[in-house]
C-alpha cells in the first residue's frame, strides 16, 4: 500500500497559539484553506488505496519529525500563496531539479492548472524546512493559488472549486508515483461506497437495519470476532459505526454507548 503524508500548512503551536498562515483581504485564513483542501486530498487518496497521514502543525520541526518517522512514499505540503493583491497564480515547489520530487512537482502543477485555468507560474526549487528536512523520500510544497488576491480568495470560499483542486493534486500526485487513480472495476469490486453502516456485533443487525434504510439501503458491515474494520467499510465516504469504538474513519458517524442499551438510544436519536 502507498504511504503519503499530506500537511496541511499551517495550524496550532506547541506554545499554545496559533498560525492562521496568510490573511486574505476578506479575512479568509491560509490555514482553514489548507485544512479543507488538505482534508479532501487525504481522503480521496484513502479511497484509492493511500495510507496517509495527516498533519496540520504550526510548528515545522513537528511536522518533518512526524513525516520521518512514518517513512512515506511521499510528501506533500499544501499552502495558499501571499503577495501583493494583484499577484495570481499557481506554483509547486520542490527541493532540487531533478529526481522524483521535481517529478511530482510538475505532475501536479500541470493537473492544477489545466483544472482551475488559473495562471501558471511554474515549477520551482526551495530549501524549505518541509522540503529540506523531509529526509529519506521526495517532498513537494504546492502554492494552490494566492489568498492575497481578492480574486482568488473568493474562489477558495467555493466548496466546488476546492473539490476540483484537491482531485487535480490527486491525480497528479498519484500519477507521478504510478499509482493508479480514481479507477474503479466493471464489475462494481473495488467501487468506493458512498455511505456504510458497521455493526460491532450482529446483535446490533436490528438498529443497524433502520440505519442502513435511513441511508438509502446502504450497505451493512459486522465487524469479525477480532473487532477489526472491514477495509471496505473503512474506504466509504462516510461511515456510520453502531456500537462499539470508534473507527478513526475520517467522515464518521459515531451511534454507539457503554451499553447496548445507550448504543439503542443513540440509534434512535439519530433516526429521529
Ligand atoms: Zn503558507
Amino acid at each position: 500500500m502507498p504511504r503519503g503524508v499530506i500537511n496541511y500548512g499551517h495550524g496550532p503551536k506547541n506554545d499554545g497559539t496559533y498560525d492562521p498562515g496568510a490573511v486574505g483581504p476578506d479575512g479568509y485564513q491560509e490555514a482553514a484553506e489548507t485544512c479543507i483542501i488538505g482534508t479532501k486530498i487525504a481522503q480521496k487518496l484513502q479511497n484509492n488505496g493511500w495510507d496517509i497521514l495527516a498533519i496540520q502543525d504550526g510548528d515545522l520541526k513537528d511536522i518533518t519529525d512526524q513525516a520521518n518517522s512514518f517513512k512515506p512514499d511521499a510528501f506533500l505540503s499544501i499552502h495558499a500563496n501571499s503577495a501583493a493583491p494583484e499577484a495570481h497564480g499557481i506554483e509547486t515547489y520542490a527541493l532540487a531539479p531533478g529526481g522524483v520530487g521535481e517529478k511530482i512537482a510538475r505532475e501536479i502543477q500541470k493537473e492544477l492548472v489545466l483544472a482551475t485555468g488559473l495562471t501558471d507560474r511554474g515549477v520551482k526549487f526551495a530549501n524549505y524546512w518541509v522540503l529540506g528536512k523531509t529526509i529519506g523520500y521526495p517532498a513537494v510544497l504546492t502554492e494552490i493559488a494566492f489568498i492575497s488576491n481578492p480574486v482568488e480568495e473568493a474562489l477558495m470560499h467555493k466548496d466546488s472549486w476546492n473539490e476540483t483542486v484537491a482531485e487535480a493534486i490527486c491525480k497528479g500526485f498519484s500519477r507521478a508515483l504510478g499509482v493508479a487513480y480514481g479507477e474503479t472495476k466493471k464489475d462494481g469490486v473495488g467501487k468506493v461506497l458512498d455511505v456504510a453502516v458497521l455493526l460491532y456485533t450482529k446483535e446490533d443487525y436490528w438498529s443497524g437495519a433502520d440505519v442502513a434504510v435511513k441511508n438509502g439501503d446502504c450497505a451493512i458491515f459486522i465487524r469479525p470476532d477480532d473487532h477489526s474494520v472491514p477495509k471496505e467499510a473503512m474506504s466509504a465516504q462516510k461511515l456510520i459505526v453502531v456500537g462499539g469504538p470508534t473507527t478513526g474513519h475520517p467522515n464518521e458517524i459515531l451511534l454507539s454507548g457503554k451499553t447496548k442499551y445507550d448504543t439503542a438510544q443513540a440509534v434512535g436519536k439519530y433516526l429521529g
